[in-house]
């Protein structure tokens, strides 16, 4: 038996084989070969392979994303027959008799940026194309897995790293747990982790060696270790652990249908956060009493072009309807920084959680940001629905979202579309807009706090980084001043206030949040009945906020 370690980030009990999921198409290395034409051969055969797939991907995606986002697969293939494309790769390894790896990382390199210093928009996303057929290559010539997210049995997912648009794609029917080597606690991929309540780790110190690809294991999620070939006792021990989780799940499934209030009265509303339709089925498991965080980016993620208004529009009315009278906000794109779709075509930025993404992608580009809210608004009719905007730092910043806003809205009264009521709301999630909240909070219906960023941003320290996850102290007085200032702008100006980051279900602040009087906390659907069950035995006639300040 093998024991790893790594940092649990969703709690439960894991049990069955492993997948390793290999993705070494970066660092490929410059290898002298003596033989040529052996390599030529390695280098055709591994196209002719990659274009198979292509070919077969173009099929099935047809059935499940329609003939029109399938059509990136027909052209990836035709691409990969393109004469310049493969002379110049054959060239590169006949001239400097180097290994076809690295002549096709080259390739690919050199053919997409000539493709993006062209002053055409079709021209500049082929420049991700290229480098999408050049990795797919690649990986067949390093004989590994090519089609991710296509798992035949259910399996505990082991990666180097997992990026949130490679998490989404794969089919989590089949994923009994995600481990990863690196990533950090509260990366994207660990809160999708939750969000679908599937027992995770990251920053394990597994070896990525086929060795273990097949082998059983189990995974801990609430200690963060993995046991690869477990021996009987430790199989044992875990099923008796399982078997507390359940007796635990069980207790606290006695709490749905009851109210979130303290001891002393206090009431306060208990939302969930969830990426995609398919989570609403947890939300009411769970007996949320709303949706306060829509994240809604990942329908982007999870495409290989831009949803349209029409797609858009079925999943927020689906998501409307099956919510009913009860709240949904839906928060625009928060595209960029971890967040990337190649088809948005971001550049790849040294600092890009401080970069080119969310509101200021959508102030920058209207068209995307109208389509979205032209779909939100067509689909209010159908529900409660509220929208919220993140990465906020200026009251500018939500004036021109009102005149676009506005726009959409005169658009849609124009076409005879009725809309809802819906209430606007903005993310506190810098340290510019929790300082500024006094002014902001007179623009807007509510604030939602995002934790995540907020430590991020106020602390300086990057919350994708696994080696600062010791650094990552959302508890630090300056973040929990912070949301202290912001609860009160925002009850000095009459609107509510809520969190919808990771810290919201951090039980040991439940009491803080409560005498603060944040009225409404958002979590992942697995957390809402742990923390109804202490909102419940919570009683704040004698809590001194000031201890936590
Ligand atoms: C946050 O930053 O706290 C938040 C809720 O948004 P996200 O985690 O998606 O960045
Ligand atoms: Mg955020």
């Amino acid at each position: 038996m093998l024991v790893c370690q790594g940092k649990g980030v969703c709690d439960g009990i894991a049990i069955g084989k492993i997948k390793l999921l290999k993705k070494n198409t970066e660092n490929i290395k410059r290898v002298h070969i003596d033989d040529i034409e052996k390599e030529l051969i390695k280098f055709n055969n591994a196209r002719e392979n990659s274009k198979k797939q292509l070919l077969s991907l173009c099929v099935e995606a047809e059935t499940d994303i329609g003939k029109e986002n399938a059509a990136i697969f027909e052209i990836h293939s035709m691409m990969i027959d393109d004469a310049d494309y493969i002379e110049s790769i054959e060239n590169i390894i006949k001239t400097q008799k180097i290994n076809a790896e690295y002549a096709v990382a080259q390739t690919g390199d050199n053919f997409s940026e000539i493709f993006s210093s062209i002053d055409d928009e079709y021209m500049k996303s082929r420049s991700i194309d290229v480098k999408d057929i050049s990795e797919r290559i690649i990986r067949n010539l390093m004989d590994e897995n090519t089609e991710e997210s296509k798992l035949s049995e259910k399996s505990i997912i082991i990666a180097d790293d997992l990026a949130p648009s490679e998490t989404i794609r794969l089919d989590k029917d089949k994923v009994l747990s995600f481990v990863t080597v690196k990533g950090s606690a509260n990366s994207h991929t660990a809160i999708l982790a939750r969000t679908l309540n599937i027992p995770s780790v990251v920053g394990c110190d597994i070896e990525m060696s086929s060795d273990i690809d097949g082998k059983t294991a189990i995974v801990d999620g609430f200690s963060g270790k993995i046991y690869i070939e477990p021996d009987d006792e430790t199989i044992e021990n875990m099923k008796r652990k399982m078997a507390e989780s359940d007796i635990r799940k069980d207790y606290l499934s006695t709490l749905k249908g009851k109210e979130n209030i303290t001891l002393d009265g206090k009431k306060i509303k208990l939302y969930a956060n969830i990426g995609n339709i398919i989570d609403l089925a947890s939300v009411f498991a769970n007996d949320g009493d709303g949706i306060g965080l829509f994240r809604s980016e990942f329908i982007y993620l999870e495409r290989n072009d831009f949803p349209t208004e029409e797609e858009q529009f079925r999943i927020y009315k689906k998501a409307a309807e099956t919510m009913g009278e009860k709240k949904i906000i839906i928060r625009t794109l928060d595209i960029g920084s971890d967040k990337k779709a190649s088809y948005f075509n971001l550049r790849k930025e040294e600092n890009s959680a401080m970069g080119y993404r969310a509101i200021r992608i959508c102030l920058n580009e209207p068209d995307i940001f109208k389509s979205q809210l032209r779909a939100i608004y067509r689909a209010s009719v159908y529900g409660n629905i509220s929208i919220m905007y993140p990465m906020i730092t200026s009251v500018e910043e939500v004036k021109k979202i009102k005149l676009i806003v506005s726009d959409v809205k005169k658009e849609l009264e124009t076409e005879g579309v009725k809309i809802g009521n819906v209430e606007q709301g903005i993310m506190i999630e810098t340290p510019a807009a929790a300082i500024i909240s006094d002014e902001l909070a007179k623009e807007v219906d509510f604030f939602s706090i995002g934790t995540n960023d907020l430590t991020q941003y106020t602390l300086a320290v990057d919350r994708q980084n696994e080696k600062l996850d010791e650094f990552y102290n959302p508890h630090h007085k300056a973040v929990l001043r912070m949301i202290k200032t912001v609860t009160d702008n925002a009850h000095k100006n009459n609107i509510w206030v809520g969190i919808c980051g990771e810290l919201g279900a951090d039980i040991s602040l439940t009491e803080f949040f409560l005498g603060i009087g944040i009225d409404e906390i958002s979590v992942v659907p697995s957390s809402i009945l742990t923390l109804r069950q202490k909102i419940r035995e919570t009683d704040t006639r004698n809590t001194d906020v000031e201890k936590w300040l």
